[in-house]
């Protein structure tokens, strides 16, 4: 990355001497970087830049853009243990699983729009209407720091498909792999200003994106809190906007399931990157006669994940991203011990020998009350409630039980009562019996947990507006 303290505009990397924002390496603390803190009058020009390059961009073939595609995915695979490397730095994620995930999921999303595009049809024939299929217009993209390029990708990869021009601020805390990524659209053939870059801080850079009136569609993952602020902005001028907010996701094991199977799946999957992952299943429900032997089987899993630097080949667990997400995760198991929840292993403190960083002991906690706070409420951390249930209904009862519904777990010796009850979880996905995550499939959450969806032809149908012609 040569390009780091500078801005992507109109196809050229400007230099900028303004203030900067600090990034820090997660498992030391150390300033690892730093990028511009960009204010209104650069992401003015970004917008403006993307809103000029639309005209032509608009009207490409599907061909030229497929080519282009094809370009980005070659980019991301020749640098693909660079952005692992950088994301496992800046977010705690261990080396080897970022290489497969923070790199490998922009990697597979690309590919799959390189499939898709070829197939999708931009025009349907409805009686006598021709049905046609446009591009938004200009996209204000705006993403959180856990799985930084992979969210940047679900956004600019189908916004370019659908002939859509992009302005990216990437997360302030974990931007180095966008720097990558704009630096690999630089070396295709994607004409200037179709894909910018403004780095900064949300109350500013991202403040100016989303109440800009060039600005056509914003699409957004974060926090609920600021997804409020970008419906908001987005209702004052009529703008499209699809956002992707938190869960607070049940794993749901029934009687009849393989409990130490099912534990440990859950269990993997709360702690996948530290726990910093929306779609964490971060409630355990099991029926009342089976909660010791799950809170055991938990606290074994747990066990074996070994915490330490995420680039040692040994880690297992890797620490959080920032100081701050650190001590609200603190904050969160100080509050389960006051609201009576069991403390099964865990705490709030770094685990033993590793002080500096921004490591958080995996903790988990039984007999949760599922109106606790922390039953409710997104951690963000390795912190497991294991919640225990009376019947199969009070099971479903507390799974829907919160205002999100991003993911979740079923787990059945029955296949067929497995796939009854994920059909009555209010959640956008549902994992059977561990089923393995699709990325041809759609991503998105009911209720808080977000409007519209990502990946496959969901994810490319955001950015395409619907006009009929008469005919
Ligand atoms: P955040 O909302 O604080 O920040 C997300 C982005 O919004 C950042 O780029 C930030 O700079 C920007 N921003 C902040 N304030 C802004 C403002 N006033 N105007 C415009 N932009 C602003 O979220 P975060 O802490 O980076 O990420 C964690 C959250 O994201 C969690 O709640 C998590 O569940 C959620 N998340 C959801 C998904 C999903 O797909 N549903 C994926 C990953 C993360």
């Amino acid at each position: 990355m040569k390009n780091l303290n500078k801005l992507y505009i109109n196809g050229e990397w400007e230099d900028w001497s303004g203030q900067t924002l600090k990034v820090h390496e997660a498992a030391t603390g150390e300033v690892m970087a730093e990028v511009p803190a960009a204010g209104r009058a650069e992401m003015d020009r970004a917008v403006d830049s993307a809103h000029q390059a639309f005209e032509s961009w608009s009207r490409t073939s599907r061909d030229e853009r497929l080519a282009i595609l094809k370009q980005l995915l070659d980019g991301l695979n020749t640098r693909a243990p660079e952005i692992a490397e950088t994301v496992s730095r800046e977010v705690g994620m261990p080396a080897k699983l970022a290489g497969q995930i923070q790199a490998g999921m922009p990697i597979a999303t690309t590919q799959s729009y390189v499939e898709l595009l070829p197939e999708y049809d931009f025009t349907e024939q409805v009686g006598n209407s021709e049905v046609q299929y446009a591009p938004v217009g200009v996209v204000g993209c705006i993403t959180p720091w856990n799985y930084p390029l992979h969210q940047v990708m679900l956004k600019v990869v189908p916004a370019l498909a659908a002939g859509c021009t992009v302005v990216l601020k990437p997360s302030e805390i974990a931007p180095g792999s966008a720097f990558i990524l704009a630096e690999i659209l630089e070396g295709t053939d994607l004409p200037k200003g179709v894909f910018n870059m403004v780095c900064g801080l949300g109350e500013e850079a991202g403040d100016t994106l989303i109440r800009h009136p060039r600005v056509n569609m914003l699409s957004f993952t974060g926090s609920p809190q600021t997804g409020h602020r970008v419906a908001h902005a987005a209702a004052d001028d009529f703008k499209r906007f699809a956002l992707e907010l938190g869960g607070k996701s049940a794993s749901v094991i029934l009687p009849d399931a393989d409990l130490k199977a099912a534990v440990k799946g859950t269990v993997n999957n709360c702690l996948l990157n530290s726990g910093q992952t929306c779609t964490a299943l971060t409630r355990m429900l099991v029926p009342q006669e089976m909660h010791d032997q799950a809170c055991e089987l938990a606290a074994e899993a747990v066990a074996k994940m070994t915490p330490g630097n995420p680039l040692d080949e040994g880690t297992r667990l890797g620490p959080l991203a920032s100081a701050e997400q650190r001590d609200r995760v603190f904050q969160y198991i100080r509050l389960g011990i006051e609201e009576g929840a069991k403390l099964v292993t865990g705490g709030a403190e770094a685990p033993e020998g590793l002080d500096q960083g921004y490591f958080v002991r995996p903790t988990v906690f039984g007999n949760v009350d599922p109106e606790s706070r922390i039953a409710q409420e997104e951690i963000f951390g390795p912190v497991l409630c294991v919640i225990p249930y009376s019947d199969e209904q009070e099971a479903v009862r507390i799974a829907n039980g919160t205002p999100y519904g991003l993911s979740g777990a079923v787990w059945s010796g029955d296949a067929d009562r497995a796939k009854r009850i994920a059909g009555e979880l209010r959640t956008g996905q549902v994992f059977v019996n561990g089923g393995a995550f699709n990325p041809k499939a759609p991503f998105g959450g009911f209720g808080h947990s977000g409007i519209g969806r990502e990946f496959g032809k969901w994810g490319l149908e955001e950015f395409l507006e619907v006009r009929a012609l008469q005919l």
